[in-house]
This record gives structure tokens, C-alpha cells and sequence, in this order.
């Protein structure tokens, strides 16, 4: 079996057309510009690449973006008055901060300080809570990422057997709710899971999200599986340089799953889209307008 490579950078670029096209006629309509604020602390080379594709995007998609680039050395105290500004900025309406943040910042209190309905990364208690409780929500961009791109190759998810590798906070629980809601039968693993390759066997969608490079082998992935490889690692390559791979042994993976994530060009464009739909979702929601809906279309091969 050769395993179809789900498109994560195509998926994404139509849905940026979608979210883009909306963006331009809330402004047309309303004189609405959907409004992100970036948030990034310290010189992180990773979180600096992802914070400026995420601008970048925004920008492309028809929204304002504003930057806020803060020294390693800012204080808790500074970050919570900044989030304080833009929570009352009539003109932002979506908030981010760029996480890692340095040992001397609780992560925390700067996420729970930030207003929910500006939560555009869905990582506040209250976002979380409602989530898990079924109520409309800001939902975490890498999990909804990894829903569509599961749909695009299974039209319904319901009665499936999932299984998430992985139990954090701003991916595998979410990821968890969002499968759960999609009437999915999900099993959450972890580091302290006995015999994980046997629990990945049992899935007819598996989820990768641990952050260990290439753990997850073909004799783990049920034939005909679709695989959704969440994880970045970056490994020494040639010449000096270094090489990102998933948490998915992805040659292997694809004589056995039925299809699958590449990394790069799988998850991580998808959750930048995911991100800038959240955005226009914030400000429709923050001006009283209508919840947009952003189908991709599906395939059932
Ligand atoms: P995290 O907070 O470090 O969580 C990792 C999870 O993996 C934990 O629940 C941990 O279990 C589990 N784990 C670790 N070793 C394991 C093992 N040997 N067997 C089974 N489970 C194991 O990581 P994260 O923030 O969720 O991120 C996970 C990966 O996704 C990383 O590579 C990250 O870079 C990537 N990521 C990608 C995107 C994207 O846009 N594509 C976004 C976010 C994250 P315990 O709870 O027991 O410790």
C-alpha cells in the first residue's frame, strides 16, 4: 500500500483564499479589518520564523497585523500591561504570544490575562473549559488543523477509532474534545502508556504529537490508517545544517497508512490558516456579526 500524502500546504492555501475573501468583505460591509496582535519575547530562532510567517499571512489575507517584539528581559509585570492594552485595542482582535516564554514568566497567568473572545490560540481556561463542555469556543489552531486535514480524506469521522499520542494542553487534549465531538472513540496516550504500538495498531486514525523524532514506526499504523503527524524535530543535516521531521517515520509510514502528513507541509501550514480564521471569527464575534463558516471541500478517496 502506498499511503495518499495529504496536501497540508495546498489545504492551506485554499483555506487562506476562504479566510481572505471573507476578511475583504467584512471590510467592504462593515469597515471591519480583522486586527492581530503578535506578541514574541526573547530571539527564540524558531518562534521568530513562525511569528513572521504568521504576520506575513495575516497581512496577505486582508488583515492588519501589529508586532510586538519584547527583550528576553521584560518582566512578567510589562508582558500582563502590554496584554492589558490589547485586550481594550478596539482594533485588535486577535491576541497571540508567542510561547516558549523565558523561565521568569508564568506562561499561565499571560495566557489566562488575555480577554477569551481575543484568544485566537484558544489557550485560556476559558476557551479550554468551554471546549470541553460543548459550548462555542476559540479552539486551538493545531488541533482544528488536525481535524480538517483528517477530513479531507474521511468525510465522517464518527465511529472511528482514534488515537492521540500525546497529552498536552495546547494539542492533545484539545485535539482529544475536538474528536470527541466529531463522535469519534478516542484513546489518549502518553508517556506512561504500556505498549504504545499496540494501542496505535487499534487506530484507524492515529495523531502523532509528542515531539520525538520518527518514534512512530510502519509496524505501528494499522493498514489503510490515516496518519496526521503533528510533530517538529529538528535533526542535524548536511553541510551544517538542520533538517525538520515529524514524530512519524514517514518512508515506512507510507507503505502502510492509507494516508498521511508529510512534515514539513503537513500540520504547520494548516494551523497558521487555522489561526487567521480564528481571527475573523474573534472580530465577527466581537462586532455581533455571524460566526463565518470556512467548508473546505471533502474527498472520500
Ligand atoms: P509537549 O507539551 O512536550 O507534550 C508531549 C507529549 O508527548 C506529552 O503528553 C508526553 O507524555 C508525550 N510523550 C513524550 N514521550 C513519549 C513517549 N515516548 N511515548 C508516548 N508519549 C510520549 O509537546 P506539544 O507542545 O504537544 O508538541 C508536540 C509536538 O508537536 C512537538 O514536536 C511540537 O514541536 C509539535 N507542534 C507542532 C505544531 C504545528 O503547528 N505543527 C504546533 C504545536 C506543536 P507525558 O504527558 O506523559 O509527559
Amino acid at each position: 500500500m502506498t499511503a495518499k500524502i495529504i496536501d497540508g500546504k495546498a489545504i492551506a492555501a485554499e483555506l487562506r483564499g476562504r479566510v481572505a475573501d471573507a476578511s475583504h468583505r467584512l471590510a467592504r460591509d462593515r469597515s471591519l479589518v480583522p486586527g492581530l496582535a503578535v506578541v514574541l519575547v526573547g530571539n527564540n530562532p524558531a518562534s521568530e520564523v513562525y511569528v513572521g510567517s504568521k504576520t506575513k499571512m495575516a497581512v496577505g489575507s486582508g488583515m492588519r497585523s501589529f508586532d510586538h517584539r519584547l527583550p528576553e528581559t521584560v518582566s512578567e509585570a510589562d508582558l500582563l500591561a502590554l496584554v492589558g492594552r490589547l485586550n481594550s485595542d478596539p482594533v485588535v482582535h486577535g491576541i497571540l504570544v508567542q510561547l516558549p516564554l523565558p523561565a521568569h514568566i508564568d506562561a499561565q497567568k499571560i495566557v489566562a490575562a488575555i480577554d477569551p473572545r481575543k484568544d485566537v490560540d484558544g489557550f485560556s481556561p476559558t476557551n479550554a473549559g468551554m471546549l470541553t463542555t460543548g459550548l462555542p469556543a476559540l479552539v486551538p489552531c493545531t488541533p482544528l488543523a488536525c481535524v480538517i486535514l483528517a477530513k479531507t480524506v474521511r468525510p465522517t469521522l464518527e465511529g472511528l477509532e482514534a488515537v492521540v499520542i500525546g497529552r498536552s494542553n495546547i494539542v492533545g487534549k484539545p485535539l482529544v474534545q475536538l474528536l470527541l465531538a466529531e463522535n469519534a472513540t478516542v484513546t489518549i496516550a502518553h508517556s506512561k502508556t504500556r505498549d504504545l504500538p499496540d494501542v496505535c495498531r487499534g487506530a484507524d486514525l492515529l495523531f502523532a504529537a509528542v515531539g520525538r523524532p520518527e518514534m512512530v514506526r510502519g509496524h505501528w499504523i494499522k493498514p489503510g490508517a490515516t496518519v496526521i503527524d503533528v510533530g517538529i524535530n529538528r535533526l542535524p543535516g548536511e553541510g551544517g545544517k538542520s533538517r525538520i521531521v515529524g514524530d512519524v517515520a514517514f518512508e515506512e509510514a507510507r507503505t502502510a497508512a492509507g494516508a498521511l502528513t508529510p512534515v514539513p507541509g503537513g500540520v504547520g501550514p494548516m494551523t497558521i490558516a487555522c489561526l487567521l480564521a480564528n481571527t475573523v471569527r474573534a472580530a465577527c464575534a466581537l462586532a455581533g456579526l455571524p460566526p463565518p463558516t470556512f467548508e473546505l471541500p471533502k474527498s472520500s478517496d
